[in-house]
């Protein structure tokens, strides 16, 4: 029977569910993914073969609450592609969240790990609950069941979960226990973003905007720009984006703009950004208030005139509204998705460099890859030695993209998807179809 791409995508997607709309970053990563595979002039099998996930599944959890009533939820895990090595992805705790989405997500895990050199491929976990109504002990049943229902699909060898939106280090710890108690011995291996105590790596907190700095770095010496003399701005002042800043300034960078969800804080001669980072942690995680700057508006701050602009707050931030008012040289992705498919080609035109987000924060994945290494191991590393194999990880593929671009004389963001899908499509040639 004849082979249509169209066909593919819209089985692969065929519920948008609430989030899918036009400019959605998923329908952006499908539209990225299609570029690549026609410029690789992938064949049909390989296209169908990466265009669905090796496995998709659904539990159920049923939990006793509080009040004695018993609570059904729906788990998923979705594994994109296993074939260069363990799959790897975070586990979100969402209401509305749908197995579309985490469909979606999963396969740009597997881009993100094979962009970055590490010998993963991706997964997406999730569970479709409110964590904010459930108690402390609720959502511990929550997550050990959850992972009883997938003991067969988690392990140090098959699929390592990790945090995402509204899991944190204590959920990979109860997803640890759970899983060591049926293995009848300690399993660090089997989740990253654990507490330090239980095997958790050095540096990991940090890991994410160390990467993207390291990426700014190496962007603005590609435009001749000195990083002591850069003016960067920053969207997001939670773990990326308060990092990202914070080691900008750290190398002598104008920080002149910080934000967060109470608006945009300017100052031109440069923000210091160890008294904002002191009051937003003394004043409940906000920025509310701070006197160091003036206030702006969060779509001010997208486009003032500065060298480097970080999003690192959430998706579609720049998208065709706004993106001709851009005015940033460099703009890295240190969210997922901040910029639209929409806004690429206007963004592109007005010469801005990209660095997209499956290269610009994948320091987080890099940093869960030398946690699990450290764990088999059993030796675990000064953070100074994580911070430097990290350095090394990310401008290593830096410099690999970049070459990517200047061979096929296309965006950064173009040859990140390019030398990904090239990747994880050579592999799949090379281990060929079994059955
Ligand atoms: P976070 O929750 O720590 O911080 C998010 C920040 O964005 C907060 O300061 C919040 O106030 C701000 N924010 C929310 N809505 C905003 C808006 N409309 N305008 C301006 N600011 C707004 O989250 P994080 O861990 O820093 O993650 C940020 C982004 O980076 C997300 O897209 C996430 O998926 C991505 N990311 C994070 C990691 C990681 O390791 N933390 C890894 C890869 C990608």
């Amino acid at each position: 029977m004849p082979y249509n791409k169209d066909a593919v995508q819209n089985q692969y997607y065929k519920e948008p569910g609430p989030k899918l709309d036009k400019e959605s970053p998923f329908e952006s990563m499908m539209e990225r993914f299609r570029f690549a595979a026609d410029l690789l002039e992938l064949d049909d099998g390989t296209f169908k073969t990466l265009a669905q996930p090796v496995r998709q599944i659904s539990v159920s959890i049923p939990v006793v609450m509080d009040d004695g009533s018993i609570e059904v939820f729906e788990g998923i895990r979705v594994i994109h592609d296993n074939s260069l090595g363990p799959s790897k992805g975070g586990i979100r705790y969402a209401p509305d969240v749908t197995m579309d989405e985490v469909k979606a997500l999963a396969s740009w895990m597997t881009w993100k790990c094979a962009v970055v050199n590490v010998p993963f491929g991706g997964a997406k976990g999730a569970v479709r609950c409110n964590p904010r109504q459930l108690s402390v002990r609720e959502l511990e049943n929550v997550t050990r069941r959850y992972t009883a229902e997938l003991l067969d699909v988690f392990g140090p060898d098959q699929d390592i979960p990790a945090p995402d939106m509204n899991t944190n280090e204590q959920v990979m710890g109860w997803i640890m226990d759970t899983y060591s108690m049926h293995a009848r011995k300690a399993q660090t291996a089997v989740v990253t973003g654990k507490p330090l105590l239980l095997g958790g790596s050095k540096g990991r907190k940090e890991a994410t905007g160390r990467g993207a700095v390291t990426l700014v770095l190496a962007a603005l010496n590609k435009i001749g720009i000195m990083p002591g003399k850069a003016t960067i701005a920053i969207q997001g002042f939670g773990n990326v984006g308060s990092v990202s800043a914070k080691l900008m300034y750290e190398q002598g960078a104008r920080v002149i703009a910080i934000s967060d969800v109470s608006g945009g804080y300017y100052n031109k001669q440069g923000i210091d950004i160890s008294k904002a980072i002191e009051y937003r942690d003394k004043n409940n995680g906000s920025l509310e208030g701070f006197d160091g700057a003036d206030k702006i508006s969060n779509s001010e701050l997208l486009e003032l005139d500065c060298d480097v602009l970080i999003p690192a707050a959430k998706e579609d931030q720049i998208n065709r509204k706004n993106a001709e008012n851009i005015k940033a040289k460099i703009i890295v992705e240190g969210a997922n998705g901040p910029i639209t498919a929409n806004a690429d080609s206007i963004l592109d035109d007005k010469g801005i460099l990209i660095v997209p987000d499956i290269l610009a924060n994948a320091g987080g994945v890099t940093v869960s890859y030398f946690e699990w290494v450290q764990d088999r191991q059993g030796y675990f590393w000064t953070e100074e030695r994580v911070n430097r194999r990290l350095n090394r990880m990310m401008k290593d593929a830096f410099d690999l993209i970049y070459k990517e671009k200047d061979r096929y004389n296309i965006t950064l963001r173009q040859a990140a998807y390019v030398y990904a899908i090239n990747k994880v499509a050579r592999v799949l040639k090379m281990r060929g179809v079994y059955g």
